[in-house]
């Protein structure tokens, strides 16, 4: 599979210590250059995310860059990646919608979580909070979408364990 064609866009996804691997590089890549272009706030990846559906992205979108600007971000494993779906929904006003990265790199997970560090993991319970927290009843529910992004398993290191545990520290 021609993994230019999937998709135009990409989450990338960065170790840390911890169980899972926060996703916390949004990418998206340029119908004309074909180069991957860094977006630089969950906010603005998600409005091209919902835009894709109609329009394709070119690196003029950015401010102030064109297809002649280099590459910064390379598709290869050294980070492994993962494919969003073209045209997801914004996440609604009051949530933010978080994507980990599996440690076995087996698969991505989604969650919501709320203004007040709520996290969801269904669809119920978002319906289950916007019940009892009016403030967000304006959230529509079919704008939630736990659809986990694929992990692109020509990305994903061929490293045994060892080596994504933290470097020796230095004394
Ligand atoms: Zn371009």
């Amino acid at each position: 599979m021609d993994a230019r064609s999937a998709d135009s866009t990409t989450l990338e996804s960065k170790a840390n210590t911890s169980s899972e691997m926060d996703i916390d590089i949004f990418a998206v890549q340029c119908e004309e250059c074909y180069k991957w272009r860094q977006i630089n706030t969950l906010e603005d990846y998600e409005y091209i995310r919902r835009k894709l559906r109609d329009d394709e992205f070119v690196c003029e979108r950015i401010e102030g860059m064109t297809c002649k600007d280099a590459e910064e971000l390379k598709y290869d494993s050294s980070k492994a990646w993962a494919i969003d779906k073209p045209g997801l929904l914004e996440t609604p006003r009051g949530f933010e919608r978080n994507v980990v990265m599996r440690t076995d790199y087996s698969g991505t997970d989604v969650y919501y979580i709320t203004s007040i560090g709520k996290k969801l993991e269904t669809h119920a319970e978002v319906a289950a909070f916007i019940e009892a927290n009016p403030d967000y009843s304006n959230a529509p529910l079919g704008d939630f979408d736990f659809t986990a992004p694929l992990v692109m398993e020509d990305t994903v290191p061929s490293v045994d364990v060892e080596t994504l545990e933290p470097s020796k520290e230095n004394d």
